[in-house]
């Protein structure tokens, strides 16, 4: 543990069913407690290099991210990831492989380690990592020879292997990248443990796992419960990215209403869901108007309780925009109260949570809240 957050890169590449686990790694990293996920770049199409004859074709990407470890905690949390993906390790550094996860750069760093070093000299020797790195990463200064990703790329050898942008599986987006190249009627797992948990529970509650239509039922659930707590794994900064924009002048509220939430109360792990309004009033900065639901998507795709989800939009639009306000009032509906317990099938929860003016200043408080009615 290193304590402070620095940024680095990591280069993917799969040469074995690759349409399967060049996705999965990255899913992986995503839901790694070592890391968080700050882009991805294109999938890259790429020949495999040595003289291993007829090796298969690899998949390449290139991965930003924000670490608090230091090199090797980061290399050990790559190395389990390549152990959880049936990677096998020989002494030919060239032989086809499940997943390869190697640190191309660490914040500024330039160190030898033992076996390898950082920056890793990939970068400047061949175009399938100079490639997907300068994809990702266009203006990461090398440490050494001070040349940026988009000039090293540019600078390569036509004669290096190539690195050509593929049609295969999209990487930007979390848990959409398992639905390239899988199969929900084959006998392929998505997630063992977890659908291994979900069996456990359908034989619990007195159902029969193996019934026709229960078969393939923790395969869904675990894609399910992925894809509805994706939030843990998605980082504010990937989502905004370069949707912020000066706007000078700006002073005038900013209101969008009616983004649709889904959400699960963290108590029963049942669906909440309705509708938030938010608004801003710029100082400067405006943000484009989709990036707003995808941060409400940001903190609603995981267990939450209705309050801290409004807090944490709040929180979020104020940490990216510093405006001289936020104000976001959510409406929603728990089904934990509509099934079961009370029952009470007509009652809304209303939250809100107010930041800046919206806080201070009674004029623009009461200017939101009759907009959001
Ligand atoms: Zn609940």
């Amino acid at each position: 543990m290193i304590g402070q957050k620095v940024r680095a890169v990591v280069l993917a590449g799969s040469n074995i069913d690759r349409d399967r686990c060049l996705p999965e790694a990255v899913r992986l990293m995503r839901r790694s407690k070592d890391m968080t996920v700050e882009g991805v770049s294109a999938c890259f199409d790429t020949t495999a290099i040595g003289d291993t004859p007829n090796a298969p074709d690899y998949y390449n990407a290139a991965v930003v991210i924000s670490t608090t470890v230091g090199p090797e905690e980061l290399r050990d949390a790559l190395r389990s990831i390549e152990d959880v993906l049936g990677r096998t390790r020989t002494e030919d550094p060239n032989e086809p492989r499940t997943i390869d996860l190697d640190i191309v750069f660490y914040s500024d760093l330039v160190k030898d380690f033992d076996t390898w070093s950082i920056p890793d000299s990939g970068v400047e020797l061949h175009k399938h990592v100079a490639v997907p790195v300068a994809d990702v990463a266009p203006d990461w200064v090398h440490p050494v020879s001070g040349k940026t990703a988009t000039q090293i790329a540019a600078e390569m050898s036509v004669t290096s292997d190539e690195a050509t942008p593929s049609r295969g599986p999209d990487l930007s987006l979390p848990y959409v990248t398992r639905s390239v190249g899988f199969d929900i009627d084959s006998d392929d797992v998505y997630a063992p443990r977890l659908e291994e948990l979900i069996r456990s529970q359908l034989l619990e509650i007195g159902e029969d796992p193996e019934r026709e239509g229960l078969r393939r039922t923790p395969l869904r659930v675990a894609k399910a419960l992925d894809f509805l707590t994706s939030g843990y794994t998605t980082s504010l900064e990937e989502v905004v990215n370069d949707a912020i924009f000066d706007a000078e002048g700006a002073e005038e509220m900013v209101v969008v209403r009616d983004v649709e939430f889904y959400s699960m109360c963290e108590h029963h792990m049942l669906p909440f869901f309705g509708k938030a309004t938010v608004a801003y009033l710029p100082k400067g900065k405006i943000i484009g108007l989709s990036k707003i639901a995808r941060i409400v998507d940001v903190y609603a795709r995981r267990l939450q309780v209705q309050e801290r989800l409004t807090n944490q939009v709040a929180d979020a639009l104020a940490d990216v925009l510093d405006p001289h306000g936020v104000g976001v009032v959510m409406e929603g509906k728990h089904l934990c109260m509509m099934m079961r317990g009370v029952q009470k099938q007509e009652s809304n929860m209303v939250t809100s949570s107010m930041r800046g003016t919206f806080r201070s200043d009674a004029r623009t408080r009461s200017e939101f809240l009759s907009l959001v009615n």
